[in-house]
């Protein structure tokens, strides 16, 4: 730990998917500045303008430190066991009379970037029991989950582009300058783009909006919103038509070719060029040139998902990258092993499915252990046996992050119980009965479970906590521990050494099983002050890259990264088809009913009328959804929450640049300053995400003085991508009108 006078820190940013490194100067228990550390195996010294307010972030007057309990219309400070007595008096008896379904939980995107999100997350939703799981995932990114559960036989295992080695990158809806990446975790994105140019490489940029990275590629192609599954098929249609199919030597481990030839036959390019805008020869250029390269990659994201047709976008994408031979292989898509991972010994597994339960209301099926979070609103207020009656919420605010989010607001008010996980009093913890502050992320260690899965090079780190931790707050995995014990019934007074200790067990039957050393043994050699990094020294020791309890001198443990702050290189990404599979075939299978299903609705969509004005999404380099406009460096300047519409629109509808304009949607209506710009193609309009700090009964100061329009008043609950229940976000049809 560093220092609490003055001194220096280093850690790994926790504010977006990057991974940058951080170093930190600290001085009396704060953070005092920030920058990036320059020795940094990943990032090398990269930073943005979020993470360099980290210790802004970090001492929000805001943050609550203790934790509040609903006294009538107010929320006061309690005392931790008052408030946990309180949870216990709240859920318990819900818990007894109405069943675990009768709880619902949201998790929040934040959760992905903590420990106790990593290790005490499961425990949790396991002890529960409720079928009514919900999260950020179903309006972000569970297509590419759905596609490479189909495609690979498990939703996590996602091929990242080789962003280091390629030649040619095919980017489609997403914006890396902006957003720094995302399922791609790559520390200075933007640099690495300009890297491929540099060795003589292209980027090219598929979008509705240029975007800042649309103006830095080589090519921006503009795009219909939600059409991109057309483009895709065209580019698959032209690969089979003109001979240009060529696995690059993993012909034995791909099964499907020959289906998908059939279900591509649907989409010349000249049809789907009159649905997606883009042009025919331009879509027949791109399959050649993909085709031809060297080395290539498409990558999709944000805008390939949160479209009506998410999940075959997704599939498509990976369904090029397979027939231009450039799946796991250098410079194409590969899937880097993450250090707290063990590689499978070989290929094959139970692969994927969908629907082991459906939602009570919309009959909607489970995906990955969840429900869309589009009927979450369903769920609490339709009357019923097994209603919503208790709600828990993590790191999360659904009432500014999902569909006709006003909805979701007069819903939550029909609760009987909530309690909500969460440093902030914001537009959805309002609701919540308790609310249980985790400490501030300086204080925490930090090891990202997730994106070292997602990273475009092999590598790991650990920061310990900067900041000693507040004598009066509660640690993160001890605050879900107990959430946990009460869950089980043990009461609210439970030690959470209980399950910490429980959990350490498990692991270390898990790593005795790897080892052959007995758990008991193997105890007495982990390390680590912290739970969380007991648990972690655990996977290190037998992960991919591990010591193995000492079986492998110089690998990967605990102790190994606190001797490496910088993190340690773990190399460029290698092969890893066929181990990676866990199809029941072992190969990677193309085809799959239920999206050759879909593909027969994409066709049928094709002679669709498109409509006049849809609305889309957009990223900001200073904002990562709802949660970091409390921060003033991160909200100063012009009001960044505008509705862009293209001249010719503005024209058409009699709308003026800094005027007033309604839009309506199926769903709702909001007022917004209009921005005229041909920066977004004619018929779209463009509102940014995670705004409207505009509710009372919130205490997020900054936020409220910069309040922004909630974009998801406009989108609609009934509208999600069929095979993964995500959110449609983008391309929702809307009427605009200039307003007096
Ligand atoms: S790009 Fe992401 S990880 Fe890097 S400094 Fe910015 S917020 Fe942090």
């Amino acid at each position: 730990m560093a220092d609490t006078a003055t001194g220096t820190a280093f850690r790994t940013c926790p504010l977006c998917e990057a991974a940058c490194g951080l170093e930190l100067t600290t001085r009396d228990d704060r953070i005092v500045a920030a920058r990036g550390d320059r020795e940094h195996v990943f990032s090398h010294g990269f930073i943005c303008p979020k993470g360099a307010t980290f210790g802004e972030l970090a001492a929000d007057p805001d943050r609550l430190r203790r934790p509040l309990v609903r006294r009538g219309d107010r929320h006061v400070e309690a005392g931790w066991d008052e408030a946990f007595q309180a949870v216990e008096q709240g859920l318990r008896p819900i818990l007894e009379r109405h069943g675990p379904h009768a709880v619902a939980l949201y998790l929040g995107n934040p959760n992905v970037h903590t420990m106790a999100g990593g290790l005490y997350l499961a425990p949790l939703l396991r002890t529960l029991g409720s079928r009514n799981i919900f999260s950020a995932s179903t309006v972000d990114q569970m297509p590419k989950h759905v596609s490479c559960g189909y495609l690979f036989g498990n939703p996590l295992t996602i091929p990242v582009p080789d962003l280091d080695r390629t030649d040619l990158l095919l980017v489609l809806g997403a914006n890396p300058w902006e957003s720094n990446g995302s399922l791609a975790t790559a520390a200075d994105f933007p640099g690495r783009l300009k890297a491929i140019q540099a060795r003589g490489g292209r980027f090219v940029v598929v979008d509705p909006r240029r975007t800042r990275t649309a103006e830095h590629a080589d090519e921006h192609l503009f795009i219909r919103p939600g059409t991109d599954a057309y483009l895709l098929f065209g580019i698959v249609h032209t690969l089979y038509a003109e001979g240009l199919v060529d696995l690059g030597g993993l012909d034995a481990h791909v099964t499907g070719v020959d289906q998908v030839r059939e279900l591509a036959r649907a989409f010349p390019p000249e049809r789907v060029s009159a649905v997606c805008a883009v042009p025919a020869e331009r879509i027949r250029g791109l399959a050649r040139e993909l085709a031809a390269a060297p080395t290539a990659a498409v990558y999709g994201r944000i805008g390939t998902c949160t479209v009506e047709f998410g999940t075959l976008t997704s599939w498509l994408v990976d369904v090029v990258n397979v027939l231009t031979g450039n799946l796991d292989r250098p410079g194409g898509v590969m899937f880097p092993l993450a250090p707290h991972v063990r590689p499978r010994a070989g290929a094959g597994g139970k692969g994927f499915r969908v629907g082991r339960w459906h939602s009570r209301v919309r009959g909607l099926p489970e995906v990955k252990g969840e429900l869309p979070v589009a009927t979450l609103a369903d769920e609490i207020d339709t009357p019923g046996a097994e209603q919503v009656r208790a709600f828990v919420t993590v790191a999360g605010n659904p009432v500014l992050s999902t569909p006709n989010s006003e909805r979701l607001d007069r819903a939550l008010d029909g609760l009987d119980f909530m309690v909500s996980v969460d440093p902030y009093l914001n537009e959805t913890t309002r609701h919540a009965d308790v609310i249980l502050p985790p400490g501030d992320p300086a204080r925490k260690g930090h090891y990202d479970f997730s994106f070292l899965g997602l990273a475009v090079r092999n590598f790991a780190a650990y920061s310990p906590p900067a900041l000693a931790p507040d004598p009066a707050g509660l640690d993160e995995c001890d605050i879900l521990a107990r959430l946990t014990l009460i869950a089980a019934g043990a009461g609210a007074a439970a030690d959470p050494a209980v399950l910490h200790d429980q959990l350490l067990g498990l692991a270390l039957q898990r790593a005795e099983a790897v080892t052959g050393t007995p758990a008991a043994e193997l105890r007495a050699l982990v390390r680590g002050d912290h739970p969380a990094e007991r648990l972690l020294d655990v996977a290190l020791r037998t992960g991919a890259y591990g010591d193995g309890f000492g079986a492998r001198p110089g690998g990967l443990s605990l102790d190994r990264l606190l001797d490496n702050p910088h993190g340690v290189d773990l190399g460029p990404l290698q092969p890893r088809l066929p181990g990676v599979l866990q199809t029941p075939s072992g190969r990677v299978e193309l085809y799959a009913a239920p999206i050759a299903a879909d593909v027969e609705r994409l066709r049928v969509a094709l002679d669709r009328d498109h409509h006049d004005l849809v609305l889309v999404g957009r990223r900001h380099l200073r904002s990562n959804n709802s949660w970091m406009h409390n921060v003033p460096a991160l909200v100063k300047g012009r009001d960044r929450c505008t509705l862009q519409v293209h001249p010719a629109d503005a024209a058409r509808l009699a709308l003026v640049d800094g005027g007033a304009a309604q839009v309506t949607s199926r769903a709702g209506t909001l007022s917004a300053r209009v921005e005229v710009t041909d920066r977004v193609m004619p018929g779209v309009v463009s509102l940014p995400h995670g705004w409207g700090h505009d509710r009372p009964g919130t205490r997020m100061t900054v936020a409220g003085a910069h309040p922004g329009v909630n974009s998801n008043v406009l989108t609609d609950e009934l509208a999600i991508d069929q095979l993964s229940g995500n959110s449609v976000l983008n391309g929702i049809p809307v009427q605009v009108k200039a307003e007096a």
